[in-house]
């Protein structure tokens, strides 16, 4: 087995005990493996080792390598912050969006998505760290934009997404995305649509599980160190 095919298959056991372990529902965690400056080559095997979706975070980028491996037919997922002159191609090219954090973006894509394509699917960047610096809106914001987004047609509201600022301790990160969880509650009893809370990266996708996590984006933890 390749390293990559390790990485998946024990971040896969890790999720399975993970459910058990916080009284999550059994494949109730899906994995995203984050692609972001790795090549074709490497995405290949992780789709050899059953992987079919994606996390990218910058446009161009990910056009090459989405045409390059068009045949394996994968889900693609745009993760990265959004630029307007980038909504046209994001909206042709990607199945999900996890990073909408305002309404023009929201408008535009749904006004791009090409006709015959399935609903664009889309969470809603939440800024849990309060850095101005950071994408995101914050928990207070994030219903108006839910309620917007549910109006457009083209694209299908699906969750919330965050990127917290990196904690140390297990009890910190948990900590931290409890008021997360609690909002995406709130916000499912209102959008029947809403079945995703993407959130845990490789340093806290324990804790991120532990707190209703259904989707943890994972890059190092399968594809090694970055350049
Ligand atoms: C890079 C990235 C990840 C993956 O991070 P790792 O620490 O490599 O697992 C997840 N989510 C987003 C938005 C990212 O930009």
């Amino acid at each position: 087995m390749t390293k990559i095919a390790e990485n998946i298959s024990s971040i896969r056991q890790q999720i399975t005990q993970f459910e058990v372990r916080y009284k999550r529902e059994s494949s109730s965690v899906k994995l995203l493996a984050v692609s972001k400056r790795i090549g074709i080559e490497k995405i290949r095997t992780a789709h050899g080792a059953g992987q079919l979706d994606f996390g990218e975070n910058y446009y161009q980028e990910a056009k090459d390598k989405i045409d390059a491996l068009l045949e394996l037919n994968l889900y693609w997922h745009f993760i990265g912050p959004m630029q307007s002159n980038k909504t046209r191609g994001i909206a042709e090219n990607f199945s999900w969006v996890h990073s909408v954090d305002r309404e023009k973006i929201a408008v535009r894509l749904n006004e791009q998505r090409p006709v015959g394509l399935e609903n664009l699917n889309v969470c809603v960047q939440v800024n849990l760290s309060g850095e101005n610096s950071k994408s995101g809106v914050s928990l207070d914001e994030c219903a108006v934009l839910c309620n917007s987004i549910d109006q457009l047609p083209k694209l299908s509201l699906r969750g919330l997404m965050a990127i917290p600022a990196p904690l140390s301790s297990f009890e910190e990160q948990r900590q931290c995305f409890i008021a997360l969880f609690s909002k995406y509650e709130n916000l499912k009893s209102l959008h029947s649509s809403m079945d995703t809370l993407s959130l845990g990266m490789s340093n806290d996708f324990e804790a991120a599980i532990a707190e209703g996590s259904t989707m943890i984006r994972i890059g190092t933890g399968i594809f090694g160190t970055r350049n």
